[in-house]
Order: C-alpha cells, then sequence, then structure tokens
C-alpha cells in the first residue's frame, strides 16, 4: 500500500516509514499513521415496481457515471440512519432509517485528495410507495433514473461495489 501521508501530523517530519499494510510511522517522533477502510452507507431503493432509484454523478470521482446514493458515516450514526440522510440529501426523497434493511457489506475505492483510499460499503434496501417524484442536488446528482434491476446493470458503474450489490438484488 502507498503512503497518502507526506509529513507526520503531530511533528512535521518527513520521514514516514512503513510498518506493516497499512500503517506508516514516523521516524522522528514515533507518531503512527494508519490507513483503513471508511464505512459508507448506500441505498438500494425501489419503487412500487421494484425499479432501482440510479443517480449519473455530478461531480468527481466518476463525474457523469452511475452510482447508487450514498455516502460516509457521520459520527455517531448508524448505517441506516447515513442511509436515510443520504437519499434526502441525494435525492430528496425522506425515508425514515427503520425503513432500510442491510443487504450486503462490499469493500470499495475512492479517490479523493490524490489517494484511492479504501471503503467499506454497507449497503441497504428500501420500498417506497409509487413512485416518489425527486429533487436531486445539483451539487451531487445531475440526473436520477428509476430502472428494472437487470436494466441497472447495463449502465456504467463508477464503483464496483455497486454493481455487486444490484447483482446481488437480482440473485435474491
Ligand atoms: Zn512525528
Amino acid at each position: 500500500m502507498t503512503n497518502p501521508y507526506r509529513h507526520c501530523s503531530r511533528c512535521g517530519g518527513s520521514e514516514l516509514r512503513a510498518a506493516g499494510e497499512r500503517e506508516f510511522v514516523c521516524g522522528a517522533c514515533g507518531y503512527r499513521h494508519f490507513v483503513t477502510p471508511f464505512p459508507a452507507a448506500v441505498a438500494l431503493v425501489r419503487d412500487a415496481t421494484g425499479r432501482l432509484l440510479v443517480c449519473r454523478r455530478a461531480h468527481e470521482p466518476g463525474l457523469g457515471r452511475w452510482s447508487l446514493p450514498g455516502g460516509v458515516i457521520e459520527p455517531g450514526e448508524t448505517g441506516e440512519q447515513a442511509a436515510a440522510r443520504e437519499v434526502a440529501e441525494e435525492t430528496g426523497l425522506e425515508l425514515a432509517p427503520q425503513e432500510f434493511r442491510h443487504q450486503a457489506t462490499l469493500p470499495n475505492e475512492y479517490w479523493f485528495q490524490d489517494y484511492l483510499w479504501p471503503t467499506l460499503d454497507l449497503f441497504y434496501t428500501a420500498r417506497v410507495e409509487g413512485t416518489p417524484t425527486t429533487r436531486p442536488d445539483p451539487a451531487e446528482v445531475a440526473e436520477i433514473v428509476w430502472l428494472p434491476p437487470d436494466q441497472a446493470l447495463a449502465l456504467d458503474f463508477a464503483f464496483e461495489s455497486n454493481r455487486r450489490a444490484v447483482e446481488r438484488l437480482l440473485a435474491d
């Protein structure tokens, strides 16, 4: 694993040496820096006919490609709360956390600040009545579509974990 840290975050020293797969230790003061997965919540929201909500991304990474609504889990949140919050922020759909059911946990990678960070994506399913009107946040989402899961698989997904979760949805 390469090192995303240029300098020691405690003393500013620039001699960071690898100590194992995911640990980088400052040669000057011994402070230990880690690269560990960031947990993220991702939502598989389906309408009354089983169609899946998919977003075209309005920002990097994966600008113009497709993904499921989701994002990094904030301190103190459950996965279900994070899924509900991300869905509301990105699509305008207001769902309660208890409407989300854990489906799968899959590793992923996310290009951010010049480094490919590991993430751990927690996928949750939810159903909505009818086909509700969405209000995508233009800073995050360029377009929202509802597609049968088998058709959604034909999209150019920005993240392999999203594709695998849709495949699991089809297998269930
Ligand atoms: Zn140091």
